[in-house]
């Protein structure tokens, strides 16, 4: 599993291992203090203060910076309490499917993984997963590790866009199923994170998922998963780009395929539906009337589509 723990650039394995990603979010905040510098990497540990005309107000954690030149950085928050293993990991169904395992597919994945060829691997963890999520729930810790090496694979073959799609639906089930600190759901949230490091800020990533989405759209049919999760990370890189009522519409669609295709009650929906909901919520707290109606729209459609165990 060491695979899981090697650096992430620019940062050395044992500072990315004592920290986590973090995506900078908005001004009004401010690094103090300067310690601890890492001899591999050259990073140091300061501290990050929300600031209301450059007083300190509140401290929002500690953050290992590598400046990039000029007032710009790249920073991952520390954590402050060392990672725990969980013990003993979540139980699986898989024991009852021993063919899943002997599979050449999965073997040869397995193989060309272990051998560091994520991208050799990728066809035959594409394949594996087909044989796994017949049998399995989507759930399943022995699916998501084997949706999670998908995703990586395609991130590892510059499929930045599909990457990110998988990266933020296997992030949430892999938090429920193995603990938000396992580095499994860590690897899943660096893989996210890498991804958009390549591709810019919010407005590009939306330009690559809409030209991916249509390809999709143009490809297969309607409830498909893969135009269903496509479609999905459009709307969070809408949100993120500050498009609410676009992104409304684009999640809403995934809420709508995905609870016709895969059911209301499955894992996916699940996530799909989380997702709208957040941009609700942000719609509303941002309020502007021309949100409002399609933030209306949303929530009916969350009580209309709505599963019997989601509020
Ligand atoms: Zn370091």
């Amino acid at each position: 599993m060491n695979e899981e723990r090697r650096g992430v650039y620019p940062f050395c394995g044992s500072c990315t291992e004592s920290s986590v990603a973090w995506r900078v979010t908005g001004s009004g905040s401010r690094f103090y203090g300067h310690s601890d510098i890492c001899e591999n990497c050259g990073s140091s540990v300061r501290t990050l203060y929300r600031t209301f005309l450059w007083i300190p107000l509140a401290k929002a954690g500690r953050f290992r910076i590598i400046p990039t030149g000029g007032r710009t950085y790249v920073a991952r928050k520390v954590i402050d309490r060392p990672v725990i293993a969980v013990a003993g990991e979540p139980a699986s169904a898989i024991a009852d499917h021993p063919e899943l395992e002997r599979d050449p597919s999965y073997r040869q994945a397995v193989s060309y993984w272990d051998a560091k060829e994520p991208g050799q691997a990728l066809p035959f963890y594409q394949s594996a997963l087909t044989q796994r999520e017949s049998v399995l729930p989507a759930d399943d810790p022995a699916t998501l590790l084997v949706r999670l090496r998908v995703a990586q694979g395609l991130l590892a073959t510059g499929n930045y866009g599909r990457a990110i799609a998988w990266f933020e639906l296997v992030t949430p089930q892999l938090t429920q199923v193995f603990g938000a600190q396992h580095e499994l759901t860590r690897a899943a949230t660096e893989g996210a994170t890498g991804a958009r490091l390549m591709i810019g800020g919010p407005r590009s990533e939306a330009s690559l998922l809409t030209d991916i989405v249509a390809a999709d759209t143009s490809d297969l049919r309607s409830h498909d998963p893969q135009l269903i999760r496509d479609r999905a990370a459009l709307g969070r890189a809408l949100l993120a780009g500050g498009e609410i009522a676009q992104s409304l519409e684009a999640l809403s669609a995934s809420v709508v395929e995905a609870t016709a295709a895969l059911g209301a009650d499955h894992p996916d929906t699940a996530v799909y539906r989380a997702a709208l909901r957040e941009v609700c919520e942000v719609g509303t707290a941002r309020g502007r009337k021309r949100d409002l109606a399609a933030v209306e729209a949303a929530r009916q459609l969350l009580v209309t589509e709505g599963a019997p165990t989601d509020r």
